[in-house]
């Protein structure tokens, strides 16, 4: 027989056995072997190949190549489809069985809180306003009625950069520039971080958050002011809650109060998270004093308005019972996931 007709014979044999091939790897991987080991069929014909004439065989070679690739190719693509389509059992792959989980993160307590505080003002027609975090003593002192030697100065120390340069101790330095760059109305909040040189304990740290009010237009009264601190208590920590303002002091408003809400715990009967008051302090507030006026180049005759900010951290203690506030910046994930 020659070459060309053994060539043939195996071309036509291999395409009686893919015809009948089943779907189980064993009888793919007997197949390989017969036609593909080093002791198969194509093998053998490789060795024939010593017996075709010289000029013959070039010609002869590549024609049992080519049969070589044409069995490669139909093998392995039956392996693969195989693999895919029908073979799941004979797989060590289940490709039924769930992936692995990616784990999925929480948003952190602190903007859960302020995102739900942002969302109450921007619902009463406030406008959400951002402003620098490295500030001047005149934007953060001086701007709101606290000189050189005042002694708010001492409560509210802070990280100086330079002799004139800090880092604030409240949002309210983002008041003075909106005030500089705005004519009234004015009606915004904003929200930040802030920072005070303290011990660091369960109840102090470093830095902080708070979210501050203002609105000023030309008949704003007090009432307005617990009306709308009134509605946000209701909105943020429930409809029964009930609200009372204290007389305080801030040098950056005139009359200052403090505002405090029904402790949500015990209903206002008195327990160990609100002292036995009943009460719970949330924020401070007042109409804003007219020396704040005049370092904006307001008219104090013309313009009338209330303030009043909070800090984010005490609010998220106390809606999710957090004992020590250094627990929001540790950046550990077994607290951070119970959110
Ligand atoms: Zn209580």
């Amino acid at each position: 027989m020659s070459i060309t007709d053994q060539i043939q014979k195996v071309r036509s044999e291999f395409r009686t056995d893919l015809a009948n091939l089943s779907s189980e790897n064993e009888a793919v991987d007997q197949i390989r072997i017969k036609y593909l080991g080093r002791k198969g069929l194509v093998a053998t014909l490789f060795v024939e190949m010593g017996r075709v004439d010289t000029d013959e065989r070039p010609k002869m070679g590549k024609i049992l190549n080519e049969l070589k690739s044409e069995i490669t190719l139909e093998i392995d693509g039956f392996s693969t489809a195989d693999l895919k389509l029908t073979d799941t059992d004979a797989s060590d792959v289940d490709f039924t069985l769930p992936g692995d989980p990616i784990p999925v993160g929480s948003i952190h307590p602190l903007t859960q809180v302020m995102e739900e505080i942002k969302s109450i003002f921007l619902k009463l027609g406030f406008s959400l306003v951002y402003g620098p975090e490295i500030d001047t003593e005149f934007y953060n002192f001086e701007a709101l009625n606290i000189p050189k030697h005042h002694p708010a100065r001492d409560m509210q120390d802070t990280f100086y950069i330079s002799d004139e340069v800090l880092l604030r101790t409240h949002t309210s330095d983002t008041q003075i520039h909106f005030m500089e760059n705005n004519t009234p109305p004015v009606r915004i909040i904003a929200p930040g971080r802030v920072y005070r040189n303290e011990d660091v304990s369960v109840r102090s740290y470093c830095l902080f958050h708070q979210i501050e009010g203002l609105y000023v237009d030309k008949t704003v009264t007090f009432a307005e002011l617990k009306g709308t601190l009134d509605y946000f208590a209701r909105e943020l920590f429930g409809k029964d809650v009930k609200t009372r303002f204290r007389p305080s002091y801030f040098p950056f408003t005139e009359p200052s109060a403090e505002m405090d809400v029904s402790c949500i715990f015990c209903k206002g009967k008195g327990c160990s998270i609100c002292k036995k008051t009943g009460w719970l302090e949330i924020l401070g507030c007042g109409m804003v004093d007219p020396e704040v006026y005049k370092s904006v180049k307001y008219d104090p005759d013309k313009w009338t308005g209330y303030a009043f900010g909070l800090g984010i951290e005490r609010i998220a203690m106390l809606k999710y019972g957090v004992q020590d506030i250094r627990l929001f910046y540790s950046g550990d994930i077994r607290f951070l996931r119970q959110f």
